[in-house]
């Protein structure tokens, strides 16, 4: 289990795949592969009101680019993300970093 976490606010995710290219780049995956997903969820009404997001999903080939984080750096996705959604935190960080972020939140521990 990684020391870090990916923290995504994805209220704030446009879809724009940026992350996913980054990813591709950085670990140099051909185009079949991919260490993150942007996974689409909607438009679909429920409880009367429309849902339509885009989350994120990183895949098993993520490694939180801790070479990176070890250099001082962020991790790839985390740098490249345009809508400033994404941060990597120490797994002891999680619950102070998400407190007060509000709704549509997630956490993935790769
Ligand atoms: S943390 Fe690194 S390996 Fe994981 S999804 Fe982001 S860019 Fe890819
Ligand atoms: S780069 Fe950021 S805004 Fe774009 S799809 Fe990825 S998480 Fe969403």
């Amino acid at each position: 289990m990684s020391k870090y976490a990916l923290i995504i606010d994805y209220k704030y995710c446009t879809g724009c795949h940026t992350c996913e290219v980054a990813c591709r780049k950085e670990k140099g995956l051909p185009v079949e592969e991919y260490g993150i997903k942007v996974t689409k969820q909607g438009p679909v009404k429920l409880g009367g009101a429309w849902m339509y997001d885009y989350v994120p999903i990183p895949s098993s080939l993520c490694d939180m680019c801790e070479d990176r984080i070890e250099a001082g750096k962020r991790p790839a996705c985390v740098h490249h993300c345009l809508g400033a959604c994404m941060t990597a935190v120490p797994i002891e960080k999680i619950g102070e970093t998400v407190s007060g972020k509000g709704e549509k939140v997630v956490c993935f521990i790769p």
